[in-house]
């Protein structure tokens, strides 16, 4: 299904500051995702200074590229850039609802309670485990005009800001996964090297 443009520009205009993509994939996306085994993937990021245009273009194409991937996360490293910032989106078939940015995030607390959830990673396609995670998280982060901002975030929101975490520190959900039955198997199944996991 097409999408109107009309619409993405006026809800752009409504969301004023918010970055209007289209939530659809593209031919030729603008930036490489890397996969568990490449080095990037295992470096930390460092902190953004300024935001600006040339940040915004950043976040712009990294949507683009995990639209195209049909992904609801993208931290920078996945791309191969060492910034501290990452993108979601959790309404992927509501081309109005914009997506989340989070630049220089950081966990202010977390809850005592657990949660056990199955995750995914666009660079290690195709493996789903499960991990488990605080339940609720408080954060600090600025939003793509620099804005500084603080959220609580809980149930899919607060994992997957979690897993988009871990990657600004070059940790990935397959370190986290408690269970080397399930780990070895999915990894196999898929393709990858256990050798390029890092157990927590
Ligand atoms: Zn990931």
């Amino acid at each position: 299904m097409a999408r109107s443009f009309a619409q993405l520009a006026l809800n752009a205009e409504k969301n004023k500051g918010s970055i209007a993509v289209a939530k659809e994939p593209i031919e030729n996306p603008p930036l490489e995702i890397h996969t568990l085994g490449n080095k990037v993937l295992r470096q930390p990021a460092k902190r953004i200074s300024k935001v600006d245009d040339s940040i915004r273009e950043l976040v712009k194409n990294m949507l683009r590229s995990m639209y195209s991937a049909k992904g609801i996360g993208l931290a920078a490293p996945q791309v191969g850039i060492d910034k501290e910032l990452l993108v979601i989106d959790l309404d992927l078939e509501n081309p109005t609802t914009p997506p989340l940015v989070l630049i220089n995030p950081k966990i202010i607390s977390t809850s005592a309670s657990l949660e056990t959830y199955e995750e995914g990673c666009l660079s290690i396609p195709g493996v789903y485990l499960d991990v488990v995670r605080p339940a609720a998280i408080k954060i600090s982060y600025r939003d793509e005009m620099g804005r500084p901002r603080k959220m609580n975030a809980d149930g899919l929101t607060g994992r997957c800001i979690q897993h988009e975490m871990d990657h600004l520190n070059g940790v990935l959900f397959v370190d986290r996964v408690t269970s080397d039955e399930d780990l070895n198997r999915e990894l196999k199944e898929h393709g990858f090297n256990r050798n390029h996991v890092n157990k927590i």
